[in-house]
């Protein structure tokens, strides 16, 4: 007979269920539901090394090897669902991540939010000279009211045409169609771990637009809390880890002294030091011996 399964859960998720973190003026993350915790990843990846039962430090351990080692499969056990209010313009970055499950209010069905998103005065930027995406050094003060205040009129008057048109008996599905992008939206959205984790790489970036990166900073601090074993591996190998090129990575292990360098990788754990140790020998071997 086999033994009866308890569910897995998280107490520290379960205690921000349904709570609203808000997010820029009007908008906000909500959890609904998920489903596993650190030990559903575990608990997964030891089918594939078919290992028994461990202790917590080693549980710990595992995960810090699949996350080092990229075996990405037992992250996509866990899955979380949010609630999530927000402005249109936004909506149409997040939705770009395909990996998962959405359902967005409908604007055809029933009539839009009355909110509609304004930057902060100090969040108003000049348009960066080296990113041609992103923003650069702030603007003056008088600059930043000027634009705030055009924003607000436009965004005003479609939404007063909006409702005047609903008032006309126009359709809500046509209704809609002239109202600006910081108009707010919500929806339903369910994502495994592994492609949530993703998602938050791309999206807390500094290359990543302020406005989706606070979300992405609150989604964050909820999978801190959710599974902490797993967030201080993804920070340690993923978000906080440098990517270099081929070429970079040669470059920088030529310049390295084999004395130093024995003592500085004595701070790592062994298996890692051993693995990064390896690393280097075969870049010094590319470029005909150590330094
Ligand atoms: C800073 C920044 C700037 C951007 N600028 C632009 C822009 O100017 N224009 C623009 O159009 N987009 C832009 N994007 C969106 C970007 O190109 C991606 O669409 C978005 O980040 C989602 O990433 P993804 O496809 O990896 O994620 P997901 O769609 O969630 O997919 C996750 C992973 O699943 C796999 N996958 C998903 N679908 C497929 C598929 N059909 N085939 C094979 N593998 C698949 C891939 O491995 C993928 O990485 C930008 C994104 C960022 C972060």
């Amino acid at each position: 007979m086999t033994a009866p399964l308890t569910r897995p859960h998280s107490p520290a998720l379960d205690a921000l269920l349904g709570r609203r973190f808000d997010v820029l003026d009007h908008g906000f993350v909500r959890v609904i539901d998920y489903m596993g915790d650190d030990a559903a990843v575990v608990q997964a990846a030891r089918v594939s090394y078919g290992e028994g039962t461990t202790t917590t430090r080693s549980d710990r351990g595992l995960i810090d090897y699949l996350m080092r080692h990229r075996h990405t499969t037992p992250f996509e056990m866990c899955e979380l669902k949010l609630h999530v209010k927000l402005p249109i313009f936004v909506a149409r970055q997040w939705i770009r991540h395909r990996m998962a499950n959405v359902n967005e209010a409908s604007a055809r069905y029933s009539v839009m939010d009355r909110e509609f998103y304004l930057p902060s005065a100090e969040s108003v930027a000049l348009q960066a000279r080296d990113n041609k995406q992103g923003r650069g050094a702030a603007v003056d003060p008088h600059t930043a009211a000027s634009f705030i205040e055009v924003l607000t009129n436009v965004s005003t008057q479609a939404r007063e045409d909006y409702d005047g048109a609903l008032e006309a008996g126009i359709a809500r599905e046509l209704a809609r169609i002239g109202l600006t992008l910081n108009t707010y939206t919500e929806w339903y959205w369910k994502i495994d771990l592994h492609n949530l984790l993703h998602f938050l790489r791309l999206r807390s970036d500094s290359h990543a637009q302020a406005e989706i990166s606070a979300y992405a900073d609150v989604i964050g601090n909820v999978v801190e809390q959710w599974v902490p074993y797993t967030w201080a591996a993804w920070t340690e190998h993923v978000r906080d880890a440098p990517r270099l090129s081929a070429s970079a990575w040669l470059a920088l292990a030529g310049c390295l002294d084999p004395d130093a360098l024995a003592g500085a990788l004595g701070a790592l754990p062994e298996r890692e030091r051993r693995e990064t140790m390896r690393l280097i020998t075969a870049a010094w071997a590319a470029k005909g011996g150590a330094p």
